[in-house]
């Protein structure tokens, strides 16, 4: 490590915590090369980081798979895809179960309810399927709508803004020197396309990605600039669940120093973002691990089931918040 990056919690701690700017490229790796009796302090500097330039509220959000399985895309970590032998078959939800699954989540107190589909990109039927499970939201639950649809066209991403999505999910997964190795069927280019014209039609961005899937630490660290360089409002980090039956169900569980060493440098790449933990913290972090992250930067929880796997049920969740006395984050705050 060079002089200038020894003391790196040090500099954080001015640069970060004090002026509000985010670690570049460089400094980021500097925290992933931590040794492990340094990862407390720093966990510690993301909390502060993040009560500074957050605030204390954990904003509660709930998910529902609009479309399951049978995406045409290679993603390797993805138990979605039809192209693997994965378990996850083909299915539709109907719109009766979108609401209802809307009004549980409005009763855990989350403020946000987002629609996937695993598709490369919404077709016309999906498009209006989305429509009128919106609509049909709007009508009963209190509640911002954010959908995760996959890439979009131009005309489409002007549809979901009038349909008055709120946020939309789309994912870069890694770094932009790794994607070729996780994804072949699309680039990571077109992903961005998709975040540009999604920001510049004025809906917030939610982007994040899976880590473990076999990038190096200097990679790891370039995925946090590109996202830095993105400004997203939201960042969901994943931490890979290798599952049985696709091309990286074979790879290792991230150890959970690491993992936390990694929460730890994107809150201080990302000062300012909604910064949630979402799939793969169970089995990578445990229950301690919950703990550990959210009083290490993460300000954002997913109530519930996750995707395809059973994530923790969402009391406990809830009744972690409450433990560690963080308000849950209320819908008028975020209108
Ligand atoms: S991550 Fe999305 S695009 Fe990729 S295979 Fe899974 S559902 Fe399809």
């Amino acid at each position: 490590m060079t002089g200038v990056l020894a003391d790196i919690v040090e500099i954080a701690r001015e640069q970060v915590l004090e002026r509000g700017e985010g670690l570049n490229q460089e400094q980021v790796l500097a925290v992933l090369q931590l040794p492990d009796d340094k990862l407390d302090e720093v966990l510690q500097l993301a909390h502060d980081v993040r009560m500074k330039w957050c605030g204390p509220e954990v904003e509660v959000e709930g998910i529902i798979s609009l479309k399951t399985g049978g995406c045409p895309e290679d993603c390797h970590f993805c138990s979605q895809s039809g192209l693997f032998e994965s378990p996850v078959r083909s299915a539709w939800i109907d719109i009766p179960s979108l609401v209802e699954a809307a009004k549980q989540t409005a009763k855990t107190g989350a403020t946000e309810f987002c629609i996937v589909a695993a598709v490369r990109g919404p077709d016309k039927r999906l498009m209006s399927q989305v429509a009128a499970g919106i609509e049909a939201i709007r009508n009963e639950v209190d509640i911002q709508i954010a959908c995760s649809l996959g890439m979009l066209t131009q005309e489409q991403v002007d549809e979901l803004k009038a349909m008055g999505v709120h946020r939309y999910n789309h994912n870069l997964e890694t770094s932009r020197s790794h994607f070729p190795n996780v994804v072949t069927t699309h680039s990571w280019e077109e992903r961005w396309d998709t975040l540009r014209m999604v920001r510049e039609a004025g809906m917030e961005v939610c982007c994040g990605g899976i880590l473990g899937m076999g990038e190096t630490l200097e990679q790891r660290a370039e995925f946090a600039a590109n996202l830095a360089e993105l400004e997203p409002d939201e960042v969901p980090l994943n931490f890979l669940n290798p599952r049985p039956g696709t091309p990286f169900g074979d790879l290792d569980v991230l150890p959970a120093t690491e993992a936390l060493r990694a929460v730890a440098a994107f809150r201080l790449a990302l000062p300012r973002t909604i910064l949630r933990f979402a799939g793969g913290r169970e089995i990578t972090l445990g229950d301690l691990g919950a703990q550990k992250g959210i009083v290490g930067g993460i300000n954002a929880v997913i109530v519930g089931n996750y995707l395809t796997t059973l994530g923790r049920p969402a009391e406990t969740d809830l009744d972690l918040l409450q433990e560690l006395k963080m308000p849950i984050k209320a819908l008028n705050e975020t209108l």
